[in-house]
């Protein structure tokens, strides 16, 4: 489901042809080496394919408008290795549309002193042809990633694969699709937008359909089909009847298999990669989606509850942005619910009514079927577990009215070794950056929403690079926040975002 592509990303040497045949020979060679090894090095997730050196305005043109047109593309690495003079940049850079990368790096690591001469100057200048390139793509007001340093340098690598992540997450923004089968929650601001200016900025298709469309989908899928999936729940989770009946315990697990399968069946058909609902607005559904919802997440589908479809959106990227990443460790959809302001263990407990995705659990996980204590359905099921310790970054991006803003608050998810023997349902509990009272206090004031997407294995700053490849504003909550320092950055923001 998760629309596994094999992304690559091209390597664009800019140079021209003042120097002659046999140094555009040599910044060839220079830069087969550099993409063969860099391919090599096991550091970057995806493949960098060699393009020729470009030194004209008409070859520039020809390769970014086939990186447009290239399915596989997911970005272009540009690096001027010689003199690449900014003019002919720009009626390529005008036209390409994916996300664009300036790696300014030099062939040799050290300067040659005992041979250094005027030729060796001249072939390898990327310090000066790549301030005239940068200069073009600045005063064009082109969104690209800079990145510094020589290429053999690991850490230099280890930025180019971060980048790449956030390419997949600008590129793959385009081609999502989003299904509401209910409208956001009433009197609910936060979770409110415009949709068409979501379409315009991020690609975003989001289209509505009644709740009864897809509850057809549920209603047609067979008893065998159902008990199938269940038995798979079965062997796969702990069944924790807790008192309950265990016949009526698996009819209520049904109940969310059906709807796993329906579901999974109307986003397939009507190629949606991310759905909200709304527990207001259920219809024919027996139950709140809440196990389905859970299986559905964890297989790559973007959620949102209460209608809220940017997050459902941001949990899809999210998911598409981590599914190359090696021993990734999960991302989901959260809310935060209630504080610990305990001395030494502040933080802040992250669940929802049901809907927190498996992948981020630490451990075993359980079924339970318990009341809901909103609406009017019959218990749901739902998976219970809590969430493994470490690192993260949760995002919130909310519609201020004339421009989307996303906040990025990177956080520490703890071990939850005080059992919660009544809360049914899932749970996070992390310290937000730089700590609880500042990291709330900023949030607050950034007007970031009570829900998030949430993921282990993605950084601020990918998330911020995101937002500004979208070209929207990113506040940037971390351990150097200071709040006089980020009310300033808001009202400043205002200005430039205006
Ligand atoms: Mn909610």
């Amino acid at each position: 489901m998760l629309n596994k592509r094999k992304y690559q990303f091209w390597f664009a040497t800019g140079s021209q042809d003042l120097y002659g045949e046999e140094t555009l020979a040599v910044v060839a060679d220079h830069s087969r080496i550099i993409v063969d090894e860099l391919n090599k090095g096991g550091v970057l997730p995806f493949e960098i394919v060699l393009k020729p050196t470009l030194i004209d305005s008409g070859s520039i043109r020809r390769l970014f408008n086939e990186a447009n047109n290239d399915q596989n593309c997911a970005g272009v690495i540009t690096w001027m290795h010689t003199f690449s003079p900014g003019k002919s940049w720009i009626a390529g850079l005008q036209e390409y549309r994916k996300p664009l990368l300036h790696f300014h790096t030099q062939f040799n690591r050290d300067i040659p002193y005992q041979s250094i001469n005027m030729d060796f100057m001249n072939t390898n200048q990327s310090a000066h042809g790549d301030r005239e390139y940068g200069h073009i793509v600045s005063r064009m007001g082109i969104e690209r990633k800079v990145i510094v340093g020589y290429w053999e340098d690991k850490r230099v690598q280890e930025q180019i694969a971060s980048w790449m992540i956030t390419a997949i997450g600008l590129v793959e923004s385009r081609k999502l699709r989003l299904v509401r089968v209910g409208d956001n929650m009433r009197n609910v601001a936060v979770t409110e937008g415009d949709k068409v200016e979501a379409q315009i900025k991020f690609g975003w298709e989001i289209d509505a359909y009644n709740i009864t469309d897809i509850a057809e989908y549920v209603d047609q899928v067979s008893e065998s089909d159902i008990k199938d999936l269940v038995d798979v729940y079965y062997d796969s989770y702990e069944v924790l009847l807790e008192g309950r009946d265990e016949k009526e315990f698996r009819d209520h697990v049904a109940v969310q298999a059906a709807i796993e399968l329906g579901f999974e069946r109307f986003l397939v058909e009507k190629n949606y990669h991310a759905i909200v609902t709304n527990f207001e607005m259920l219809s024919g559904l027996k139950q709140l989606p809440g196990l389905a919802i859970q299986r559905l997440m964890s297989k790559g589908y973007g959620f949102g509850a209460e209608g809220d479809w940017k997050t459902a959106a941001m949990v899809r990227l999210m998911k598409l942005m981590t599914q190359d990443i090696k021993d990734a460790k999960g991302s989901s959809f959260m809310e935060d619910y209630t504080y610990s302001f305990t001395p030494g263990r502040e933080g802040i407990l992250q669940a929802h009514m049901l809907e927190v995705c498996p992948t981020i659990a630490d451990g075993p996980i359980g079924i339970k079927v318990n009341p809901l204590s909103m609406g009017n359905r019959e218990d749901p099921a739902r998976l219970v577990f809590t969430s493994k310790p470490g690192r993260g970054v949760a995002v919130s991006l909310i519609d201020l009215g004339t421009r989307f803003r996303l906040l990025v608050n990177e956080v520490e998810c703890l071990k939850q070794d005080t059992p919660m023997p009544k809360l049914p349902v899932a749970s996070a509990f992390w310290r937000p950056e730089p700590n609880l009272h500042i990291g709330a206090e900023a949030w607050i004031l950034a007007g970031g929403a009570h829900h998030t997407a949430f993921s282990y294995d993605l950084t601020a700053k990918q998330m911020c690079d995101w937002a500004e490849g979208m070209g929207i504003e990113a506040v940037l909550i971390s351990k150097d926040t200071s709040i006089r320092e980020l009310k300033n950055e808001l009202k400043w923001n205002a200005l430039a975002y205006r």
